[in-house]
């Protein structure tokens, strides 16, 4: 009997069938392809789902996708680069020669991760960002994917069950195989350092048909072991590979000029007869072939990040893991099912000392200050390949290297003024003028790139191998291209509610300064200033936003009576005078207020931006303007607002611990995620008689 671990982990049948029901929803037909595995076993789990991805399904759409994003990176490349020397080369996946091309790969994942898991064919791209936020086809893929699962999500009907891929990171590795070009991939797990086996993989397939060989990877004899199994994929095919498959087998995908070898081997047989057609179509295809034009197959691998590299804004806080460059960020042993957030920081007496309302006085010295360029001392090591070096040449071009590193270290450093330009520019009310310091500061991280590769690559020619030159890397300036991308988002989204009136017009959303100790809204006594986590804050506008009860209420409004587990009852709120308006602007200390489960809450305002600026003394709020609501339902329906609300309030969240990526302003360590560890104030009431 193997275990249940839904909604947190995959490790029986069970949990794969519902995993792949989240991932292509509940009318798709899926087979247990347990037989197909080269040895049996009770911890392994491989689902085979016919036409998942096919003409018609959501996901069809990837298919468009790889090719564009491979497109995209090339001219990105291409104006990185200053010239055109194989732009295209960041996204092949080379032999040791540097000249054999096994496919071509892009790799990607959910903002705001910037994570890379380097698996050797592809030391070439870390200059590469990985976060779908900065690619225009990447954030269309990342919006698709959390469209679909959240609908298919919402056919499940257990709203106390989130699944945990909902919020997670996702890794995606987009595959371009030329069958002509015999591109191939030698057997091998797809385990990398952030891999957990709790989390099980998905390959989708697009295009012409692909073999997959299975290998038993338990060791008995000293004699290697070939593939027992194969299978055959087809165009809109998905599988999954769950439990403990990535320890127990490999898979590879032989080049198809080999397919008619593996005919007449003895796997052959157990497949079925569709899979023996279409490999025979192929087989003749590859024959016949004539024409110049490729013979495309491309693959969508997606696996999920659990935990993260430092430097990566979706790292977590533990001050001891950041010490350690080159380690790995996890979450607490054992943490992995979700517990409410330890609200430590919030039982002390000093509510408005919380990194989300003000930083601490001790740190408004410090602006927010994104890593530099992490220096290894082992590049002072001889280089194993230079061995047969005179000793002056190789001091020499230590020194050199020493002198080239310092310089882009002294310029990336520069990124401390970035963080503060960003900063600067508000969060509402986009004009030309913050428009045109965001692209400034995209050129300037671009210029710094190039500077860098260029330094890297001639580290290279030098004699020193990868590794060593892996004392330069990208993480801080791929920090700040996001940050510089995100901060646009929000001003997009939330510069969705200016609307025209007879004075001339506003936003139903503004920013304001106030006073971080202001306990209670001079106008609007009934809302309560209360602590949430950036996680639960999330949650609520990621489930509870409700379009009815705005339309009733006419502002932001969430609906907890089917969405009950996402706030305690009692949530911590900053104490005010008994009689609310005394002593507004006091630190008065904490208090709870009582969110009975079922309640329907208006949400006002949202104190955001911890990370302080000039004299450290002003909380920033976002605020909705009820007497712009009418004016703005005219220009919009209710369903845009709330779907601007959510990517604005979201995004803006993201960016604030993006921007605090050393996690100097985090309020907890304790969190399973970063967004568990970090606080903001909401102003919030419970509805009690919705007007109408
Ligand atoms: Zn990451
Ligand atoms: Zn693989």
């Amino acid at each position: 009997m193997t275990k249940r671990s839904w909604p947190a982990g995959v490790t029986s049948w069970e949990d794969t069938v519902k995993f792949a029901q989240l991932l292509f929803g509940m009318d798709i037909p899926f087979e247990n392809y347990s037989e197909r595995l080269p040895h049996a076993t009770e911890k392994s789990f491989l689902l085979f789902a016919k036409g998942a991805c096919a003409e018609g399904r959501p996901l069809r759409k990837i298919q468009e996708f790889i090719p564009k994003q491979m497109e995209e990176i090339a001219e990105w490349e291409q104006n990185v680069r200053g010239n055109s020397s194989r732009p295209t080369k960041s996204q092949q996946m080379l032999g040791r020669d540097k000249s054999q091309v096994y496919y071509w790969s892009v790799q990607l994942t959910r903002a705001s991760c910037l994570c890379r898991s380097v698996f050797g064919a592809d030391a070439h791209q870390k200059h590469v960002p990985t976060s779908a936020e900065v690619w225009g086809t990447a954030s269309k893929f990342a919006k698709l994917w959390d469209a679909t699962l959240a609908r298919n999500y919402a056919h499940f009907q257990t709203p106390h069950m989130r699944p945990i891929w909902l919020d997670k990171t996702w890794q995606v590795l987009w595959n371009w195989n030329d069958h002509k070009q015999h591109h191939h991939i030698e057997p091998h797990a797809d385990l990398c350092a952030t891999y957990n086996h709790l989390d099980p993989i998905a390959s989708l397939s697009f295009g012409h048909g692909g073999v997959l060989t299975l290998t038993s990877n338990i060791k008995r004899s000293k004699t290697p072991v070939g593939p027992t199994k194969m299978l055959y994929q087809s165009d809109g095919d998905a599988l999954l590979m769950a439990g403990q498959f990535q320890s127990e087998f490999l898979h590879g995908v032989p080049a198809r000029r080999t397919w008619s070898e593996l005919r007449s081997s003895s796997m052959y047989a157990g497949m079925q007869t569709w899979e023996k057609t279409g490999m025979s179509r192929e087989i003749e295809m590859h024959q016949g072939a004539v024409t110049d034009d490729p013979h495309v197959r491309m693959n969508c691998t997606i696996r999920w990040h659990s935990s993260h590299f430092p430097g990566c804004p979706q790292a977590f806080a533990d001050p001891s893991v950041l010490a350690r460059p080159g380690e790995l960020s996890t979450p607490a042993a054992g943490s992995r099912q979700r517990t409410p957030p330890k609200e430590s920081s919030t039982q002390a007496t000093q509510p408005l000392l919380t990194g989300a309302a003000q930083a601490p006085a001790a740190r408004v010295q410090e602006p927010p200050v994104f890593s530099g360029i992490r220096r290894q001392d082992s590049v002072d090591e001889q280089p194993s390949s230079s061995k047969t070096q005179r000793l002056s040449s190789l001091e020499e071009s230590h020194e050199t290297i020493r002198h080239l590193l310092a310089c882009i270290d002294a310029c990336v450093r520069h990124s401390e003024l970035f963080a503060l330009a960003i900063n600067g520019t508000p969060l509402v009310g986009a004009t030309s003028v913050h428009e045109k310091t965001l692209q400034k500061i995209v050129e300037t991280v671009d210029c710094l790139r190039r500077q860098l590769l260029i330094a890297s690559e001639a580290v290279q020619r030098c004699g020193f191998d990868e590794s060593k030159a892996d004392a330069v890397n990208y993480k801080a300036l791929d920090v700040m291209a996001l940050a510089a991308q995100q901060r646009k988002n929000i001003q997009r989204h939330l510069g969705e509610f200016l609307v025209s009136d007879l004075r001339g017009g506003g936003s139903w959303m503004i920013e304001t300064k106030n006073r971080p100790t202001q306990n209670c809204l001079r106008q609007d006594p009934q809302y309560r200033k209360c602590l949430l986590s950036h996680h639960q804050l999330a949650l609520l506008l990621q489930e509870a936003l409700s379009e009815d009860m705005m339309r009733q209420h006419q502002e932001i409004a969430l609906d907890l009576r089917t969405h009950a587990a996402v706030l305690p009852e009692k949530v911590t709120c900053a104490k005010r005078h008994a009689l609310a308006k005394q002593h507004l602007n006091e630190d008065l200390g904490l208090d709870s207020y009582d969110v009975p489960s079922g309640s329907v809450v208006l949400l006002k305002a949202v104190e955001i931006g911890y990370v302080s600026v000039g004299d450290g003394n002003e909380a920033r709020r976002i605020q909705t303007n009820r007497n712009l609501w009418s004016k703005l339902t005219e220009e919009l329906t209710v369903a845009e607002i709330a779907t601007s609300v959510r990517s604005g309030i979201l995004a803006a969240l993201e960016h604030l611990r993006t921007l605090d990526v050393d996690r100097k302003f985090c309020d907890r360590t304790t969190g399973e995620t970063a967004s568990h560890n970090y606080d903001v104030w909401v102003w919030l009431t419970t509805a009690t008689s919705p007007k109408r």
